[in-house]
């Protein structure tokens, strides 16, 4: 074996390779030079670069080493062979002996077969592969770490040369999918609801890096460090200055956001890429890419949410060290439907928010926090838009349908004239809702149904007076949780309960203790998904083997009471038992906060939901020990057929109007009759017109929904008689269908109920 040749810093290859790109040459000449050099700088045989084109097809563009006939000739696709391998995975792949390795292909053309060893390294540029450089040697060499990582930095170079330098057609190195200039329906999940059309504006987060290799690192290390105050100032003047920022959870997202601003471990990835030889910015650049390629890889959707925070972040150093403006986003049309991958949310309030009419990303979630600050915006929201980015070109109409999460791209005028008609229909409705406001929810024939709202964040208290609800039926207390950088403390908690009464006057409210865990992450908690996080380790399983959390709720929650009525209600009660527990703790702690002066509840109601069908065979004791149920229609479906609620290959599955659903009901109130205690649904299905209907018919009094559907389940509740229905529903309950929809929708038109 010959001896293994000395590891080379990046730096003198940097510059090398910087006086090749600097020279007046073409971009082939240029590369053809640049191989040569890396070859001799890695004291490799052979160096190539694969340049990724139309089709996932890698061609061999440039070798040093090869035969150079099969310049231009050798093709290969991604996740064939090694370098394909590279491509697909994204990732470099180094091995002493390349020809053992699974994924190996001879390509005869290339002459490579007397060389052993091989190191491919991804070229990355916008979060996608353009290229692979590879060196090869004759020997066996264990290419280290170091030498990865050094020619990391340089195919991150050769990215840039490659994606700006007309090799390749700018439309090759984006990927595209199917004909885009025909109308297209996308599908994603939803955010938040309304409807929208409008120009799609893709959100360009990209910035032109003209200088890649420093001069100096000390300087650039300058550089970097000004541009980082820079953009901290700047933030806090955003974040100051918008009135959105005053709102309690919104501090809290902005609040998280400007932390990772300061986040050391992202900083030092970058004073790293600086110290080997690139320029402030291309080091920024270089970190931003491994970041992207994270957020591919990454399921947890709350580290990818993180991911996209620093993804806007290194935007705007960027901007900061180039500087670029993002000139582009003060030219937003009036009716401007945002695109992106996903974006963070300072970056959301970067445009005009009276221009803003929806938005929507290829990646991001309902509870990202752009969803958050863009529904306190009252735009339509749509996420996980698959195909996105590769189907739509900036200035196409949309149609965004955030009802049902489906957006039209260049709609056909009979599309856009049903959009208009749409319109038309919802703002007459909206009229006549608007004018139920303060109409009571009675039913024709005198029953009293009590149409509540489920909120969460602050800014959906004022919509209990809006819609003229009468309570706030479900307060879900872990989304204040889930926005927050830290773990609230009892101050801060009571800060947040207080403010909801305050904002409630009067209207009684029913907090929900937390329901976290699982898949409902804690930024500051490790969390231990399993592998049925909905069947896991949870909601009241979780808080009562931790039980201070549950003690400082209950004490942040009569606290914020302050001698007004409270009422408490425990998420995923499985066992009668949890829930006496749960109570204990709460009665400890009113004993407690009066010893301590301070004042109790005039009037204290505990409740449980019930979301878990085991509790089905024990309300006799459940209804002993509760002053009222919940049923979590969302939880229990999910668990009576053992359906995701979450999969939506299963979202149609099971039906919500199933005769073992209402069975169900029918069962547990007429058991909570008896023992006087009041029964309320929460889930879902108790805001759609139809199913709110059928409750109403099976003796639920109470309703908690979406602020939006208080208004339509109103109109329905005055419209109903209740005696024909309850006659009607004992006719069909026992049946073995699937569903009663089609006969509930039946009686609903023959009585002119509007559902
Ligand atoms: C439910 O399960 O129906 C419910 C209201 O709770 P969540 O949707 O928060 O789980
Ligand atoms: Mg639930």
């Amino acid at each position: 074996m010959q001896p293994v040749p000395p590891v080379v810093g990046p730096r003198r290859l940097l510059r090398r390779i910087r006086d090749v790109m600097a020279s007046e040459a073409e971009a082939q000449p240029k590369l053809d030079q640049i191989v040569r050099v890396i070859a001799s700088d890695m004291v490799a045989e052979v160096c190539s670069i694969y340049v990724q084109r139309a089709g996932e097809v890698l061609e061999l563009f440039a070798t040093e080493g090869l035969n150079p006939e099969a310049v231009h000739n050798t093709r290969l696709r991604v996740g064939e062979g090694l370098v394909g391998e590279v491509a697909a995975r994204a990732q470099p792949l180094a091995l002493a002996d390349a020809q053992s390795h699974p994924a190996f292909v001879y390509r005869p053309e290339t002459g490579e077969d007397p060389y052993h060893s091989f190191m491919g390294v991804p070229m990355l540029r916008q979060g996608h592969v353009v290229g692979v450089v590879v060196v090869q040697n004759r020997t066996q060499r264990n290419y280290d770490d170091e030498e990865v990582e050094a020619m990391e930095t340089v195919a991150m170079v050769l990215a840039e040369l490659v994606g700006g330098s007309g090799l390749v057609s700018p439309e090759e190195t984006v990927p595209t999918e199917g004909n885009a200039v025909l109308p297209v329906r996308l599908d994603g999940v939803q955010a938040n609801g309304g409807v929208a059309l409008g120009k799609a504006i893709i959100h360009r987060s990209d910035v032109a890096i003209r200088q890649l290799v420093a001069e100096d690192p000390e300087t650039e290390l300058r550089r970097l460090d000004e541009a980082l105050a820079e953009v901290h100032r700047n933030l806090d003047r955003m974040f100051g200055a918008r009135e959105l920022a005053q709102q309690g959870e919104h501090r809290d997202v902005l609040e998280t956001y400007r932390m990772f601003a300061a986040d050391a471990g992202w900083l030092n990835r970058i004073r790293d890429a600086i110290a080997s030889g690139l320029t402030a910015e291309a080091g920024v650049q270089q970190v931003r890419e491994n970041t992207r390629l994270r957020m591919a890889q990454i399921t947890d959707p709350y580290l990818r949410e993180r991911l996209a925070d620093l993804e806007d972040l290194a935007v705007r150093v960027l901007l900061q060290l180039t500087g670029a403006d993002a000139g582009a986003r003060a030219e937003l049309p009036d009716d401007a439907i945002l695109v992106c991958r996903v974006m963070g949310p300072a970056e959301l309030l970067d445009y005009d928010p009276k221009k803003l009419r929806a938005l929507v990303m290829e990646e991001g979630s309902a509870t990202a926090h752009v969803s958050i600050v863009a529904r306190a915006l009252d735009i339509p929201v749509i996420a996980q838009v698959k195909g996105l980015l590769t189907r739509l070109r900036n200035g196409d109409i949309v149609i965004v349908d955030g009802d049902n999460a489906q957006i039209f791209v260049r709609p056909s005028d009979d599309a856009v004239q049903s959009f208009h008609d749409n319109l038309r229909v919802r703002a007459a409705r909206r009229e006549v809702f608007a004018q139920l406001r303060d109409a009571p929810s009675v039913t024709q024939d005198g029953a009293a149904v009590s149409l509540n709202i489920n909120a969460g964040l602050e800014l959906d208290v004022p919509q209990l007076h809006a819609t003229g609800a009468d309570g706030i039926g479900l307060f879900r207390t872990e989304i204040p949780f889930m926005v927050r950088a830290t773990y609230p403390d009892v101050a801060a908690q009571t800060a947040l309960y207080r403010n909801i009464l305050d904002q409630a006057e009067g209207k009684p409210v029913i907090f929900r203790t937390l329901d976290v865990g699982g898949d409902k992450a804690l930024p500051y908690f490790a969390s231990e998904p399993g592998e049925n996080p909905a069947l896991g380790w949870r909601a009241m399983r979780m808080t009562l083997d931790r039980p201070a959390m549950l003690r400082q709720q209950m004490r942040a929650l009569v606290r914020a009471a302050n001698g007004r009525p409270l009422a408490v209600m425990f998420p995923m009660i499985s066992e009668v038992e949890e829930f006496s527990r749960a109570r204990a703790i709460l009665d400890l702690e009113l004993v407690r906060e009066e010893k301590a002066g301070g004042k109790l509840p005039r009037e204290l109601k505990v409740g449980a939901m019930v979301e878990v069908p085991s509790l089905l065979w024990q309300l006799p004791a459940l209804l002993a020990r509760a002053d009222f149920l919940s049923i979590g229609s969302n939880d229990l479906i999910q668990f009576l057929f053992a359906s995701d609620r979450g999969n939506p290959r299963l979202a149609d599955r099971y039906d919500s109007l199933s005769p073992i659903v209402l069975r169900v009901v029918r069962d547990l109130v007429r058991e909570a009759d008896k023992a006087g205690v009041p029964v309320s649904v929460c889930g879902e299905m108790a805001g759609r017109p139809l199913e709110a209907m059928a409750l109403t018919g099976l003796g639920v009094r109470a309703l908690s929904m979406t602020a939006s559907s208080v208004g339509p389940v109103k109109a329905m509740v005055r419209a109903l008689r209740l005696r024909p229905l309850a006659d009607y529903l004992k006719t069909v309950l026992d049946s073995s269908d699937h569903s009663l929809r089609d006969r509930l929708r039946a009686f609903a038109r023959d009585h002119e109920i509007p559902v």
